[in-house]
């Protein structure tokens, strides 16, 4: 008999290994090198939105309107070539030491460096001309904060500027090219009294950037025409230079993953809901939600028969919980999360807040179709830095997270 238990417990140990797998195996890939980092370098996204079509045609999920592609276009600022930043005789490695802003112009060089010594310091009109000022954050106490951002944003006039960053380097994208280059640099990373400084930045601004949202649909059994909507953005920040990878695994190559296991399960004949599933991967979130906003511009099915929409980004940790932008708009369905969740026991808590323009269910939201933003809390701090990697994300609460989603979809009404 105890031989006959433990079979059995090795069955579900094998079932839910493999499953836990099989969602690292999809954020392994989606942010793996050869990806790019899901932007704008080498097509990087492109390469990720076939691969997630590839995944909805083996689960035999069907296209809309013939295609699981929807075009798109959108200027983007991007950094394929040199990427070199030498303070005084230090070279500074990309990503770790340094980033560019995202909107910066290519630059070649050597500049004289002048530093902010206090708020008030006048630099006579033209002497910065040719140099770059540095701003060392750290050099000021908290209360000044908001005025050195000020200076940030409208400094003397100089050919640019270096922001030394205390605690952590964050990136983004950009769809313009600023006038003036902005380096930030870890304060631990820059060499003290530094003179000057040698660039080598090359940027290439894309005025038209071909992307894609990548689209599939399961047809409910017998209500056709109400639609559960699954959305996440496959797109991250590329490359910053050759060597500079954002591999974006918890965002978003986990939620892009839980889609696709979501699209798995609910494709196959014995868990096809009565309602209509549709599962979009969107592009451009990174961008400025550009990919959501597009859609919701040119919606390839009706939005009004979207009962509800399920927007997932960050869902790589979770040890401290989840978070539910709009749980407060959306009383009810918030209750159900709530209930299904300690029932099952599920995730520690689940908080709600109200709405914010924070990811692709925004549009959704603007337009009047009810949308929840999930986004889980825990784990590692990486976020839009080299360090958002696989070996970061611990899936604690992945599962969790689908069942709750499962019986969510079950028990909301038509
Ligand atoms: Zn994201």
């Amino acid at each position: 008999m105890k031989q006959f238990f433990n079979l059995i417990f090795l069955f579900f140990f094998v079932i839910q290994t493999a499953f836990g797998q099989q969602a690292a195996e999809h954020i392994r890939i989606l942010a793996s090198p050869e990806f790019h980092g899901r932007g704008y370098y080498k097509n990087g996204d492109r390469k990720a939105a076939e691969y997630i079509r590839k995944q909805f045609i083996n689960y035999g999920l069907q296209p809309i309107n013939g295609s699981y592609f929807q075009p798109f276009t959108f200027p983007v600022n991007t950094f394929p070539g040199k990427m070199k930043v030498v303070a005084g005789n230090t070279l500074l490695s990309p990503g770790r030491d340094f980033i560019v802003s995202p909107s910066c112009p290519g630059i070649k060089g050597t500049f004289e460096l002048a530093y902010l010594t206090s708020i008030d310091q006048v630099f006579e009109s033209n002497s910065l001309n040719s140099k770059f000022l540095v701003v060392d954050k750290s050099a000021f106490p908290d209360s000044l904060s908001t005025k050195i951002d000020s200076i940030i944003k409208s400094p003397p006039s100089c050919k640019g500027l270096i922001i030394l960053e205390p605690k952590k380097l964050t990136w983004s994208v950009s769809g313009k090219v600023n006038e003036r280059a902005v380096i930030r640099i870890l304060t631990a990373s820059w060499p003290q009294k530094t003179t000057t400084i040698t660039l080598n930045i090359q940027n290439k601004l894309i005025s038209e950037y071909h992307s894609q949202n990548v689209m599939g649909m399961i047809p409910g059994t017998t209500n056709k025409d109400s639609f559960i909507v699954f959305t996440a953005h496959y797109d991250h920040l590329g490359r910053m230079g050759k060597e500079a990878l954002f591999a974006g695994a918890n965002d978003n190559a986990s939620g892009t993953s839980m889609i696709l296991e979501l699209a798995k399960f609910y494709a196959q004949p014995q868990n096809r809901p009565a309602k209509s599933l549709l599962f979009i991967a969107f592009a451009g979130e990174e961008a400025g939600l550009i990919g959501s906003k597009y859609y919701t511009q040119q919606p390839p099915l009706p939005l009004g028969n979207i009962r509800f929409l399920l927007n997932l980004d960050l869902m790589g940790n979770g040890e401290e919980g989840m978070m539910v932008v709009n749980g407060e708009i959306h009383p009810e369905e918030f209750a159900l999360l709530e209930k299904i969740n300690s029932e099952k026991q599920l995730l520690p808590v689940i908080g709600k807040r109200g709405k914010a323009a924070n990811s692709d269910h925004y549009w959704f939201s603007e337009k009047g179709v009810p949308a929840f933003f999930f986004y889980t809390t825990g784990g590692s701090k990486a976020y839009h830095d080299i360090d958002d990697l696989p070996g970061v994300i611990r899936l604690a609460e992945f599962e969790d997270v689908q069942t709750l989603i499962k019986e969510f979809v079950q028990q909301t009404g038509q």
